[in-house]
């Protein structure tokens, strides 16, 4: 018997090759074996950081794929215009270099007319075609490019609030360090989700390590198999629910992480009559109650510490009052009770999580890694499919994004992290704003 690394004399090439799995935007490391030019085995890479060496069932069965004998390898041409559920399209092998000569053809006239004419709309799923075509864009002078699932959009609002708030395409709990995650509809790290073999082998580390895991979701599969305790609620009634473990956290606990508020929200922008922000007449940036000096200024003059979080104020005559403040009392008709009629979880439990929500959150606290101090809020509340599959999508996220920064824990250490950065997670004034403008969009 010949082993892989003993080499007969027919085996003139025997090696492995490190890449990266295209089958799903996880991107697992992969080890491909190829002998006498032919792949004949692909295994995880124990050396990387991504799936840690195992790959899913789909990624070992990559090697189909690539050896399948209907996979298309030579561009196709269309030749009946017509469409429809009939119509035979007609495709027609043609050459590489036709194919080329055809799409640089239309792109360079294009690109002469005016290169903001190309819009580009990019798949999600595979992480080797994301930094060429933005590179491309870049270069061909398009600032129209944008990520889609093009009509599968199974995380619809995950990816829209991710994106804005934490400029990631989901969220996923800091497995690392964070001490209590509530899943709405979620299933990330339990054999489902997004880079499924890493996050299985995290979320795995972290109940072993003692992370409370709270599974929100009508069925408890998935995560709610794993999970420390599993919350059946009726469908589609996560935003009621969050709202009002929001209205706990914020009106009955008063546990909120003030300073967070005050340098990364937009808490304390003053609202006038009709909604909308009070603004600077000259900056045209929105105004905040300035304690320091006891008056209204552009929120880029102010310190975070000196801005008034909560209170009303009167404003070039005019009365208002911060953001805040606003959201305090719209979360007043978010009544537990109310909530246990509509989502069918007892009054009582929502109040016990979301006082061990707030309190696990630990605000204020710092933790040093690796020498540098960082802000450490051991808490996570996300969600996707199943919290959003429906008309209510977008409000079933942002409330329970929400309840991630009214305890500060937003792209720390612990918290809800972005699962899949674009570039830089920007600390914008973040879920809360994004709330805040909903709120007044859907009023
Ligand atoms: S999860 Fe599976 S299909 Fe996706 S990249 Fe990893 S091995 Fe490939």
């Amino acid at each position: 018997m010949i082993t892989a690394t003993q080499k007969s004399p027919t085996i003139q090439d025997d090696s492995w090759i490190a890449s990266s799995c295209a089958l799903c935007y996880g991107s697992c490391s992969i080890l491909a074996h190829r002998v006498n030019g032919v792949v004949v085995k692909i295994e995880g890479n124990p050396k990387s950081a991504v799936g840690k060496g195992k790959l899913c069932g789909k990624g070992v069965s990559g090697i189909m794929t690539h050896y399948d004998p209907n996979r298309l390898t030579k561009p196709l041409r269309r030749t009946n215009p017509k469409k429809g559920i009939n119509e035979d399209p007609g495709w027609k092998e043609i050459s590489w270099d036709e194919a080329l000569d055809e799409i640089v053809g239309v792109l360079a006239q294009v690109r002469q007319e005016d290169p903001r004419k190309l819009v580009i709309q990019r798949t999600t799923t595979v992480m080797a075609s994301r930094m060429p075509f933005h590179a491309f864009a870049a270069a061909f002078g398009t600032p129209n490019i944008s990520a889609s699932g093009a009509g599968l959009h199974c995380g619809n609002a995950a990816h829209l609030i991710s994106g804005i708030m934490h400029a990631s395409w989901s969220v996923v709990p800091d497995f690392a360090y964070c001490n209590y995650a509530i899943y709405f509809g979620a299933s990330k790290g339990h054999s489902a989700g997004h880079a499924s073999c890493s996050n299985m082998g995290l979320a795995a580390d972290a109940r072993a390590r003692g992370m409370k895991m709270i599974v929100v979701d009508p069925i408890a599969n998935f995560a709610g198999g794993k999970a420390t305790e599993w919350v059946p609620l009726r469908v589609g009634t996560d935003a009621m629910l969050a709202l009002s473990m929001a209205n706990v956290i914020v009106n009955e606990l008063n546990s909120v992480d003030r300073p967070y508020l005050q340098a990364r929200t937009n808490g304390p922008y003053l609202i006038g009559p009709g909604k909308r922000y009070m603004r600077d007449v000259k900056t045209k940036q929105p105004l905040v109650w300035d304690t320091a000096a006891n008056a209204a200024r552009p929120f880029s003059e102010v310190a975070a510490a000196d801005m008034a979080l909560e209170g009303e104020f009167i404003v070039n005559g005019v009365k208002c009052t911060t953001s805040f403040t606003k959201l305090k009392a719209h979360l007043t008709s978010f009544t537990p009770e109310l909530a246990e009629k509509v989502c069918t979880v007892p009054a009582a439990s929502i109040r016990r999580i979301a006082r061990e929500f707030s309190s696990e959150a630990s605000i204020g606290s710092t933790i040093t890694i690796e020498g540098t101090t960082l802000p450490h809020r051991p808490v996570a509340a996300i969600a996707f499919r199943g919290n959003q599959g429906h008309m209510n999508s977008t409000y079933n996220f942002i409330a329970v994004n929400l309840l991630n920064h009214l305890v500060g824990a937003a792209d720390v250490v612990g918290d809800a992290w972005a699962l899949i950065l674009h570039a830089k997670v920007f600390r914008k004034r973040g879920s809360y704003a994004m709330y805040q403008s909903l709120m007044t969009t859907a009023s």
